[in-house]
């Protein structure tokens, strides 16, 4: 089976991030940016199912500008066979992005596609769920367990109060959870073999795709600074600050 593992370049992680001064957007310029943590787990599943003879064939894709294919060459360090940047200098949103693979899920006709469950930079948690219904494929969202059951699929979802496992039937879309696994470490002598695995690039008008921005942005800014906290004597004054002044008991 084949797997398309759908990875998304965001800003890293570990960077605090800063809106722009115009109130547009999150700054990007000269930010580390890395590959989507939640994408990272989707891959080592992906790779996983491959070790273990499930899957013959790992094809990581990335939508977005050129600078993508850095990220496409982390998941081929990582073990992909392949990658596909779907190249496209206009922001895409999830929508957008759903169609483009589904577009690529026509040529290729994997056994399964597995996402992020959302990506860090919108936390939009959409790209899978809408891939699912335009497919018209059963879905696994929030997956923390895969296990192949015959021809079926079974995933353990985290839902609220507990795990719940659904039976999909292949082909399917996974959206990957937290708990699903821990990524591996990329070694040296892969970020060199990753250099040489093939790397496509399309655009979306070659999939037939209008990746045109459906929302539109109005503005972006930081939280409001939280106040600093007061340290009260006895609880008879916590209870009483809570029930006149922060208004939260009654
Ligand atoms: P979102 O719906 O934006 O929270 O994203 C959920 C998942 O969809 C991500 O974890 C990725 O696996 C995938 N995804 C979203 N945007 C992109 C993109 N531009 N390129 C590749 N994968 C993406």
């Amino acid at each position: 089976m084949k797997i398309l593992v759908a990875v998304k370049r965001v800003v890293d992680y570990n960077v605090k991030v800063r809106v722009k001064t115009d109130g547009t957007g999150v700054e990007t310029a000269n930010v580390k940016m890395s590959m989507n943590p939640f994408d990272e787990i989707a891959l080592e599943e992906a790779l996983r199912m491959k070790e273990a003879g499930i899957a013959t064939e790992i094809v990581a894709i990335s939508c977005g500008a050129a600078t993508c294919q850095e990220t496409l060459r982390t998941a081929l360090a990582f073990g992909a066979d392949r990658a596909i940047l779907v190249e496209s200098d206009t922001e895409l949103q999830p929508l957008a992005v759903a169609k483009l693979l589904a577009a690529i899920v026509k040529k290729e006709s994997p056994g399964m596609v597995i996402l992020g469950k959302q990506a860090i930079d919108d936390d939009c948690n959409q790209t899978g769920q809408m891939l699912a219904a335009l497919l018209g494929w059963p879905q696994g969202a929030f997956a923390s367990k895969l296990a192949r059951d015959g021809d079926k699929l079974a995933v353990t979802r985290e839902v609220d109060g507990g795990l719940e496992t659904v039976s999909l039937s292949l082909p399917a879309v996974v959206t990957a959870d937290l708990r699903l696994n821990e990524p591996r470490y990329v070694t040296l002598p892969n970020i060199m073999k990753a250099k040489k695995k093939p790397l496509e690039t399309i655009k979306p008008d070659a999939l037939g795709v209008d990746a045109t921005p459906r929302l539109k942005t109005l503005k972006v800014q930081e939280p409001p600074t939280r106040k600093a906290g007061i340290k009260v004597p006895d609880a008879k004054t916590l209870v009483d600050k809570l029930r006149n002044e922060a208004k939260v008991i009654s």
